[in-house]
């Protein structure tokens, strides 16, 4: 049987990766693969993971099996740090799963379920995983206009439009901050009008949040999803706590579902048997250390204080690298780089600007021009800024 396998495309980010690893230049720059990096170019375990993940160790007598949704209390914590109390708990069910990936696939298999023909709308550009999925799943996807090639902003009333044709069952999905991959967001005002085009359509919101922190704040990164989860009767919400809590590898993500007229049974009962046709139990570790940092007030302002200067050192570099190319260009065309929010900025180069960059200058850019800000720190900002204008973006 297995004789009929076709090649799978290779993964782009992937394959950059081994592309940089293969370089012998000592100052190439790698702005590829979406995991934070420090001025010195590692991706360092936080330090109240450590404390406690040193905590658990000592403490932790059994490894036996959890629940199929996982421990309850790293629901609550979640739902807390996503969601605030911009819903009433007992409308909100949720289940841990394998990372923000797992609780998006799990996203649209509950909505495949609910409603085969749903349609999915997805901005242009979004994360190249959730349209992969989604054809992987057989389901239909649309595209909504996204981002401006102009401005390098938000093509506001494009998007408008093209939301404004989706219908109850279908679903929209939004990322809640730090779009990825472009860095460029909505306003407050330009969220609440979404807003308004998701209660006259009747379409379904699905937030997915995988930078809460990495933008404005864990707060103001949260406020849009919490604005919609508060104004709509139902919502999905796929959480990730890889970037935030620096935990990539441990497979730490959330689920929430929002559903003012379904029995809470019900609804976290399907959460449950989802999880269980696909992987029975979610992984542990990592939720369980969240849990530990959220609900401890020593490891939680530890926690957050890492996080704030994760997130202003990223600030940081976006303004140098801003001010750079405006000393080079003479002009203020490169400004939306220090509007843009999260860890991704696409300068909007063409594909044979991409790859003149890396040939000739060694940037590791994804071939959308999408550059990973944190792979930059005060030395690689010049040398970026030179390529940038060298190579005619
Ligand atoms: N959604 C988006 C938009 C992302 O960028 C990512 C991370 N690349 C994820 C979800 C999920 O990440 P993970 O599965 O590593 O938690």
């Amino acid at each position: 049987m297995f004789e009929h396998l076709t090649a799978q495309k290779p993964d782009s980010i992937l394959q950059l990766v081994q592309m940089f690893r293969e370089d012998p230049r000592a100052d190439k720059v790698d702005l590829g693969v979406g995991v934070y990096k420090d001025a010195t170019g590692n991706t360092p375990v936080m330090r109240a993971i450590k404390a406690a993940e040193h905590q658990l160790w000592e403490a932790e007598t059994t490894k036996s099996y959890v629940g199929l949704a996982g421990d309850p209390a790293f629901s609550d914590a979640m739902i807390s740090l996503v969601l605030g109390d911009a819903v009433a708990r007992d409308k909100i069910s949720a289940a841990a799963t394998p990372g923000g990936t797992g609780a998006v696939r799990q996203a649209f298999e509950l909505i495949k379920m609910t409603n085969p023909d749903a349609r999915v709308f997805v901005s242009d550009p979004t994360w190249p995983n959730h349209l992969s999925i989604l054809k992987f799943l057989e389901m239909e996807s649309v595209s909504y206009r996204y981002f401006d090639d102009t401005t390098r902003g938000v093509d506001f009333d494009g998007m408008i439009a093209d939301l404004k044709t989706a219908k109850a069952g279908d679903v929209v999905l939004l990322h809640g901050c730090c779009h990825n991959p472009t860095g460029a967001n909505l306003t407050p005002q330009q969220w609440d009008e979404v807003i308004a085009v998701l209660l006259e359509t009747g379409a379904t919101p699905m937030i997915d949040i995988a930078y809460q922190g990495f933008g404005d704040g864990l707060d103001a990164d949260a406020a849009a999803t919490r604005a919609v989860a508060a104004a709509v009767p139902e919502c999905l919400i796929a959480a990730s706590c890889s970037k935030n809590f620096g935990i990539y590898r441990e497979r730490t993500g959330i689920l929430m579902m929002v559903a003012n007229g379904t029995d809470k049974a019900v609804s976290q009962g399907t959460l449950a048997f989802l999880n269980r046709q696909n992987y029975s139990f979610p992984p542990d570790h990592g939720a369980r250390l969240v849990t530990m940092i959220l609900n401890d007030d020593a490891l939680r302002a530890d926690w957050m204080a890492e996080l704030e200067d994760v997130r202003l050192s990223m600030l940081g570099l976006r303004e140098q690298l801003a001010q750079a190319l405006q000393q080079r260009a003479g002009s203020d065309r490169f400004g939306f780089l220090a509007q843009h929010r999260g860890m991704f900025s696409r300068i909007g180069a063409t594909p044979e600007q991409v790859v003149k960059m890396r040939e000739e200058h060694g940037i590791y850019m994804v071939g959308d021009s999408r550059m990973n800000i944190a792979g930059l720190n005060a030395k690689s900002v010049p040398i970026l800024a030179d390529a940038i204008i060298a190579s005619g973006v």
